[in-house]
């Protein structure tokens, strides 16, 4: 039996992306105390990359309260499942098939470890430190790379059989439309993720002779499409006209069907809202069901993403149970 000294009051929060992996220990009100990263690319050894992650945590435990001050760990991961503790094919990660890496990093570590998709770990983000506090019905959406989404029914994530519900970036809105990364044709993600976004933006410019700043671009991305718009670009702005516009309509399909009190824009594109918002506002409320219009509150987040994702994570660490090879 413990006494009450001895109750862990700390995890771990790990985020990895594409570029980079960042951990962080945090405390029980959601203060991150330490915090460090390395780049993920560095590692295309999955092995070498376990390697890396626990001697920089429990390095980072060490110079910080030390191992026994902390409980658990949770991981945000593209691709990943809570119900298996694996990713499975990431498209965008190094590391291909199927890695058990929850599995992997408790063994190292001999700690409990959950891991999630990046999508699931910013909702918990949002409910537990954001916009969504309080709230039990929710939808979080990331715009970034890739559009990813996940939802809370009656204050739990809602998973799905085999853990990968939510995928809204992979639902049809234009039948026969653009190819997507997945395969598949016509995807939301084709259109409002960042790829998307510089296809229209090409595609616009490719029908027409009209001035614009983007054909004085090296190279376009969401970030200068949306810094034209702020100098009055006209096919900048049309673009994310267009891209707000397909944005409403697949959330309006998405709130008829769960009826959600808010819908939360997370991820990098989400800072250009201001550029996307209004038509995506218009769209939305002109397709949504009746009986939900004028009820949902479109939001964007107020964390910051990097912060969004290890509080998240850290939420996550606080939902698995404790695991010693100790006791
Ligand atoms: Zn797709």
């Amino acid at each position: 039996m413990r006494g009450e000294d001895e109750i862990k009051s700390r995890v771990v929060g790990v985020d990895i992306s594409i570029n980079n992996t960042t951990y962080a220990i945090v405390d029980i009100r959601g203060n991150i105390i330490a915090e460090d990263n390395f780049p993920t690319s560095d590692y295309s050894n999955i092995s070498d990359f376990v390697t890396k992650l626990s001697e920089s945590i429990l390095q980072q435990m060490e110079e910080n309260g030390g191992y026994e001050t902390i409980r658990s760990i949770g991981v945000s991961c593209p691709s990943a499942s809570f119900l298996t503790g694996s990713i499975v094919n990431a498209p965008n990660l190094p590391w291909k098939g199927n890695i058990p890496l929850a599995a992997m990093l408790r063994d190292r570590l001999g700690l409990a470890v959950g891991i999630a998709n990046d999508a699931h770990v910013s909702a918990m983000g949002e409910y537990a430190y954001g916009s969504a506090h309080g709230m039990k019905n929710f939808i979080v959406i990331s715009l970034g790379v890739g559009l990813g989404s996940c939802f809370y029914s009656e204050g739990h994530e809602h998973q799905g059989f085999g853990g990968y519900a939510g995928e809204f970036g992979h639902t049809c809105v234009h039948e026969f439309g653009r190819k997507c990364a997945c395969g598949k044709e016509g995807c939301l993600e084709a259109y409002c993720a960042a790829n998307g976004i510089v296809q229209t933006a090409q595609e616009l410019l490719a029908a027409t002779d009209a001035p614009s700043l983007l054909r004085d671009q090296e190279r376009l991305s969401p970030r200068i499409i949306a810094s034209c718009c702020s100098q009055g670009d006209a096919i900048a702005l049309e673009v994310y006209r267009k891209m707000g516009s397909t944005l409403g309509l697949g959330l309006a399909n998405y709130a008829s069907l769960l009826s959600p009190q808010a819908i939360i824009l997370t991820g990098g594109i989400s800072h250009a809202a201001e550029w996307f918002l209004d038509s995506l506002l218009e769209s939305f409320e002109r397709n949504v069901f009746q009986t939900i219009r004028d009820k949902v509150l479109i939001l964007v987040s107020k964390l910051n993403d990097h912060e969004r994702e290890v509080l998240g994570a850290s939420a996550l660490a606080w939902e698995i149970p404790e695991y010693s090879l100790f006791r």
